[in-house]
């Protein structure tokens, strides 16, 4: 078995977007309430771990002073700062009571996390809070204040370590690109729906990085409808060639899970099945390992996949039916799918056809001795 630990507080959803924000504070209640209906942390070798807060010194790791100043003060209600001006207020990032303890908490969670990979306390740690990919380093972005993906990267990046990043979120990491775009220490790669069809529009194939980091940025996108195997072949065309040939330290990976059939943002179509296939691929590769958590907007399909995700990383099988506690709470019966997407034909070719023209392109782009020919 695995040392495996999740990063939990009550306090991580105590404040939050907003029953209305589809970043419902519940996501993160409900996982951790499933997994605990589990008894997931009964053994000595799987710990829930609390976190504290970031300090403005991890935080400026990768956001400005006036930005962490400007979260801090719009976050205790000072009417002398403008939210517009770092793309707060009404809409994707509202401004809340309470976010910036809640953001640099979540923070303060990823970098936990971090250290105690880094340190060799555990073999993984399960940051499911984070994975806030979108914030820019002087601004709000996509639900996203603080980029804990961001901070905790460069904290192992400081450490000497050589990262490897990929975020299978359904939509493109853009913040982490951005944190690394000049950098060979640290690769990013992103699997995602394409930026024609979804938020933040950017994540093309083209996007390889610069300078010292040009070849450091991978950017894999995919059309809507995108099935498990289909995903999986350029999962494994992709990912696992790049890893080898980067050889990295640590892997950190954001885990959102709005590339499932029934998300309500996104239109990609996986299944917890396929999730669990790139989990286990993650959990095969055998490095020390960041696991952080990210989008996913149906609070059932949250719970359900990132408890699943938890019991791949410290090797425990949840059995399929859920236990009586939770599945009277909120109605849940099966931890896996037990129906998958209505498979149309002309999506699933064309988003075949797409997906190999963008690993050619890739491997052309790239060279072929990055992908081990
Ligand atoms: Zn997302």
């Amino acid at each position: 078995m695995q040392r495996a630990a999740l990063i939990s507080t009550k306090e991580l959803w105590a404040h939050g977007h907003g029953t209305s924000h589809p970043m419902r504070p519940e996501r993160l209640r409900m996982t951790c309430e499933l997994l605990q209906a589990y008894r997931a942390f009964e053994d000595s070798r799987s710990q829930m771990l609390t976190p504290s807060p970031a300090s403005d010194d991890a935080l400026t790791l990768w956001h400005t002073s006036e930005y962490i100043d400007a979260v801090r003060r719009l976050s205790a209600g000072d009417a002398q700062v403008s939210p517009a001006k770092y793309n707060l207020g009404p809409g994707d990032n509202p401004v809340f009571p309470g976010m910036y303890e809640s953001e640099a908490l979540k923070v303060g969670a990823s970098l936990l996390a971090a250290r105690l990979v880094a340190g060799q306390e555990v073999d993984v740690a399960f940051s499911f809070a984070g994975g806030l990919h979108h914030a820019m380093s002087g601004h709000a972005s996509g639900f996203c204040v603080f980029n804990d993906a961001a901070i905790a990267i460069r904290w192992l990046a400081k450490q000497g370590k050589r990262v490897l990043y990929v975020d299978v979120d359904a939509h493109h990491g853009d913040g982490v690109q951005a944190a690394f775009y000049d950098s060979d220490q640290v690769m990013t790669i992103s699997l995602h729906e394409c930026g024609h069809y979804l938020f933040p529009g950017t994540g093309f194939v083209e996007e390889l990085g610069r300078v010292a980091g040009r070849g450091y940025s991978v950017n894999v996108p995919l059309l809507p409808y995108t099935p498990d195997d289909v995903y999986l072949w350029a999962f494994e065309q992709t990912v696992l060639p790049l890893a080898a040939s980067f050889a990295p330290d640590v892997l950190v990976t954001q885990l959102g899970i709005d590339t499932h059939f029934e998300d309500p943002l996104a239109h990609l179509a996986l299944t917890t099945a396929g999730f669990g296939s790139v989990v286990r691929a993650f959990r095969d590769m055998g490095l020390p390992w960041v696991a952080l958590g990210g989008g996913g907007y149906n609070v059932h399909t949250v719970a359900r996949a990132w408890t699943l995700a938890y019991g791949i990383m410290s090797d425990q099988t949840f059995a399929d039916e859920i236990p009586e506690t939770y599945r009277e709470a909120y109605g849940d019966h099966r931890l896996r799918d037990s129906v998958g997407p209505e498979p149309r034909a002309r999506d699933t070719a064309q988003a075949r056809e797409y997906a190999e023209r963008q690993v050619k392109s890739l491997q052309q782009l790239l060279g072929p001795d990055r992908f081990g020919a």
